[in-house]
């Protein structure tokens, strides 16, 4: 196998597959109603890669290094026959873990056959367990109740669970306790994510972002922790364990400890484009090196020279200066994959 590295000496080793588009919620710092509304134009069927096409690729990216795939979207689990790319992907060789990123509302009845499928871990977006809240945050889509109905079934059905939140301040930072909380009782790693300016559409400012030391700085205070280990290198959050013992939350701090130095991840939009960073503004098409009936070893050679060329580190960069440098050409999450 050959050991890509790109111009930072960063390997490839994670690939995040955006499988649709598509949401049935419009959470307001990703897909805001206004912008997602009645009349936008999502990807048409035929435009989205097929599972022979993600299949193909998975392969040739395992090849290159990759060991972990993520699906992601938009919301995953509307792709008709999800369980059936797992299952695809699981027979692969060389992949070693396919985690799924999910808003929770359709696990009650997929949990199971995913996991039969091969998925071993999922986590799961929730942002409140205060009803209002949580639907002023999904744009008026989801109930709590369903949610946590979704991450009982992936529990029950031996999935690894974590539990995602968004923390924005003046919006749901007053439910940092209690979810830890109520996380830390049902035995659920809890992790937060600070508020990014991913996309162009949610209107992100500094002064909405709730950073790590204070996230960490208020659960300690109610129930103290200690900062932990990480379980390899290149995770993305940073572990803290509860002093009692009794579990562990991480926090995602892209914004005000960024992680880009071991960044290892590439994303692949549902429409096969290859993104090298989530606050990317370009990406190289797949989908159009696989439909014009090129090689496998054309797509390898074209995916090593966009890794070896690769240098993001925008969050290391982030200022005020490359904000503005990068408004209103950034790819949006949905589109990309979170
Ligand atoms: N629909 C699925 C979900 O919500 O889990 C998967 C896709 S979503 C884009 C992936 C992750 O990105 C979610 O955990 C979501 O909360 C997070 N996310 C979306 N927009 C974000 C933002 N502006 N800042 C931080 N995290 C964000
Ligand atoms: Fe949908 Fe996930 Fe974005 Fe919310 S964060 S709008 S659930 S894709
Ligand atoms: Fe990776 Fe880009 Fe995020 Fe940095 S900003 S960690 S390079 S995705």
């Amino acid at each position: 196998m050959t050991d890509l590295q790109d111009q930072l000496q960063r390997p490839l080793r994670d690939l995040r597959i955006s499988v649709t588009d598509r949401c049935n919620f419009r959470c307001r710092y990703c897909m805001p109603a206004e912008v997602f509304g009645p009349d936008y134009a999502f990807l048409s069927s035929d435009k989205i890669l097929n599972f022979d096409e993600i299949e193909r690729l998975v392969k040739i990216f395992v090849s290159l290094g990759v060991k972990k795939v993520r699906i992601t979207g938009g919301e995953p689990l509307l792709r008709r026959d999800l369980t059936e790319l797992i299952a695809r992907i699981h027979r692969l060789e060389g992949v070693e873990d396919i985690a799924l990123t999910t808003n929770g509302t359709l696990l009650k009845k997929y949990a199971q056959p995913l996991a039969q499928a091969g998925l071993s871990r999922v986590s799961i977006s929730l942002d409140s367990l205060n009803d209002e809240r949580f639907f002023e945050m999904n744009g008026h889509r989801g109930k709590v109740s369903t949610v946590l109905e979704g991450i009982e079934k992936a529990a029950e059905a031996g999935l690894q669970v974590k539990i995602n939140m968004v923390v924005q301040k003046g919006k749901n930072d007053q439910d940092v306790i209690e979810m830890a909380r109520f996380f830390k009782e049902k035995q659920h790693i809890l992790r937060f994510i600070e508020y990014m300016d991913v996309g162009n559409s949610n209107g992100w400012r500094m002064d909405d972002v709730l950073a790590k030391k204070d996230i960490v700085e208020q659960i300690h205070q109610h129930s103290p922790l200690r900062p932990i280990a990480p379980n390899y290198l290149g995770e993305v959050a940073t572990r803290y364990q509860y002093k009692d013992n009794q579990g562990e939350i991480g926090i995602i701090s892209s914004v005000t400890d960024s992680f880009c130095t071991s960044c290892s991840r590439a994303r692949l939009s549902a429409e096969g484009k290859l993104y090298t960073c989530l606050f990317a503004t370009e990406g190289t098409d797949l989908r159009e090196l696989l439909r014009s009936g090129q090689d496998d070893t054309a797509i390898l050679n074209c995916i090593k020279s966009v890794w070896t060329e690769r240098n993001d580190r925008y969050s290391d960069e982030r200022n005020e200066q490359t904000i503005a440098n990068r408004k209103k050409a950034k790819v949006e999450m949905s589109h990309i994959g979170g």
